[in-house]
């Protein structure tokens, strides 16, 4: 028996025999073509066949693993229209004069070295996709089938390792012959992740070259998506172990649906406000299924990084108006703008600063941007009459922040009213505890809000003097630190003493293992990702706070 570690994705455990994908990635020579325009016209054509395999597996997507993981492949299609891939691809037919099929080669390795080489996980992650669409042309102009690339014949469920798998190739294969999926490299941000987790079936990635080199088809393996562990030709009690915690997951998993349309209450009576964290529009499918009560983090930062220029008021107004109507009055908190640090975007130029984690982002590049601000504000409140919303601020410090925030909602506000445009007087404000100075100084800041929302992530990255992004200081960014427990503590009792609630959106607040503590504190509300929902209700419901 052999043991590898990698990253587990999605926590579950299965077995099964071992089935190597070689890379189905088809390298091109550089061929010389001297007929430009035949070659941009194959180019045109492979483009339109691209676009109608997508529409289809789009479609399969949509129906095996919901709206949320069919989106890949409608951004896979928007890339294939991208005018920067168009005219890279245009530019080496004309200038190189290559055959459309290297010219496409050429310009994916190029679009995907300068992904990977950017700092942004998000942006870093990116790059498969583009591998997967320049492939996807490379395969239709020199005639190879794509079907070739998902070739599990047997009738027995196998474990699929390969270095790396595209999202075309993730959802292409038959779900119902892979217990579980093994990487070499790949990304916890990965779209070939987030499917994984999305199709509910374990995942281990990062496990590194050696299992790569080790495994051959056909070996015997057992992997804990939990663990990130892989054994290779496992003795018995391992697999009896493994065969155990598959029996319990699966128990697990359909106790938990049994907890939809429950009260997350402790078994002493004390209500809590369980809601789901989103990124996108179409996030609200998953809030609904998991029967999450409300949103509490909406980080609306995606309608910015999805686009080449600033999202108008139209656009925003529309987003926000389907949520809210989506979710049929419950409560929809939606978070201003949390652009800078870790989420770059290059039309804002923002200017290159030496440490972005401290610099000018999230509010501050609200408040000195002031018809950013405004143009985002007007969308929230003409939206705020379609259903329950709340709006939060992220990177609180200091009052003068607040008074000068409440002031500008307060002109919007002005502004709707002489124009005879509708709104909801009573939107909840609320502002996000995610810095030190705000949760010592959350005595102060309680005055001017509705809530707070302690946001853990940076909390701990900024109590802790703890770069989040820094994969190799994990083990000094402590989220359970007692300094970060002190401050939520902190927060939670000055909350309570002026009146107004508190919730919690970082991870933190998934982390079964301090419920009873967050409780005990008097935290008023959790929001997490909206598959771990009906886990955290069923943590809630066992309970008992004396
Ligand atoms: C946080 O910091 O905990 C948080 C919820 O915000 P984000 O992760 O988007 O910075
Ligand atoms: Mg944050």
């Amino acid at each position: 028996m052999k043991r590898y570690v990698g990253k587990g994705v999605f926590a579950a455990a299965a077995y099964g025999r071992i089935k190597i994908l070689e890379s189905s990635k088809i390298p091109v020579a550089e061929t010389k073509a001297e007929n430009t325009e035949k070659e941009k016209k194959r180019f045109e054509n492979a483009k339109s066949e691209a676009i109608s395999q997508l529409q289809e597996i789009y479609e399969k997507a949509l129906e095996e693993t919901g709206e949320e993981n069919a989106q890949i492949f409608s951004i896979h299609m928007m890339l294939l229209e991208d005018e920067d891939f168009n005219d890279a691809v245009i530019d080496n037919i004309q200038s190189m004069k290559v055959s459309a099929d290297y010219a496409v080669y050429k310009a994916g390795e190029d679009f995907s070295h300068l992904f990977s080489s950017m700092d942004d996980p998000y942006m870093k992650a990116r790059c498969a996709d583009i591998i997967d669409i320049s492939q996807r042309l490379v395969k239709i102009l020199s005639g190879v089938s794509v079907e070739d690339d998902c070739p599990v014949t047997t009738d027995e469920k196998v474990i699929i390792c390969a270095e790396d798998l595209t999202p075309s190739e993730t959802v292409n294969l038959d779900k119902n012959k892979v217990a579980a999926f093994v990487t070499v490299y790949g990304s916890s941000n990965s779209h070939t992740a987030i499917l994984a987790r999305n199709m509910n079936i374990p995942a281990v990635i990062g496990i590194g070259n050696d299992f790569f080199k080790e495994i051959k088809d056909g070996d015997f393996a057992v992997c804990d998506g939990s663990t990130g562990e892989v054994f290779v030709n496992p003795d018995e009690k391992t697999v009896g172990l493994m065969e155990d915690k598959q029996r319990k997951d699966a128990e697990r998993l359909r106790l938990l649906q049994e907890l939809k349309g429950k009260e997350s209450i402790t078994l002493d009576g004390r209500k809590i406000k369980l809601f789901a964290n989103i990124g996108s529009v179409s996030g609200v499918s998953a809030v609904i299924e998991n029967d999450a009560d409300g949103i509490g983090l909406f980080r609306s930062e995606f309608l910015y990084l999805e686009g080449k220029d600033y999202p108008g008021e139209e656009e925003q107004f529309s987003a926000y108006k389907k949520v809210l109507e989506d979710m049929k009055g419950k409560k929809v908190i939606i978070r201003t703008l949390d652009i800078g640090a870790d989420k770059q975007v290059d039309y804002f130029n923002l200017k290159k600063e030496e440490n972005p984690a401290l610099g000018n982002r999230a509010v501050r590049l609200c408040l000195s941007r002031p018809e950013l601000f405004r143009t985002q504000l007007r969308a929230l409140y003409r939206a705020s009459v379609y259903g329950n919303l709340g709006i939060m601020f992220p990177m609180i410090t200091s009052v003068w922040e607040v008074e000068k925030i409440l002031n500008f909602c307060s002109l919007v506000k002005k502004e709707l009213e002489n124009e005879g445009s509708r709104f909801d007087e009573n939107i909840e404000i609320g502002i996000m505890i995610e810095t030190p100075a705000a949760a010592i100084i959350s005595d102060r800041l309680a005055k001017y809000v509705d809530f707070f929302s302690v946001g853990t992530n940076d909390l701990t990255q900024y109590t802790l003097a703890c770069d989040r992004q820094n994969s190799d200081i994990e083990d000094f960014c402590n989220p359970h630190h007692e300094a970060v427990m002190r401050l939520i503590k902190t927060a939670c009792d000055n909350a309570h003493k002026n009146g107004i609630w508190i919730g919690i959106c970082g991870e933190l607040a998934g982390d079964t293992t301090v419920t009873e503590e967050f409780l005990k504190m008097g935290i008023d509300e959790l929001s997490v990702s909206p598959s771990y929902v009906l886990k955290l209700r069923d943590k809630i419901r066992r309970i008992r706070l004396g």
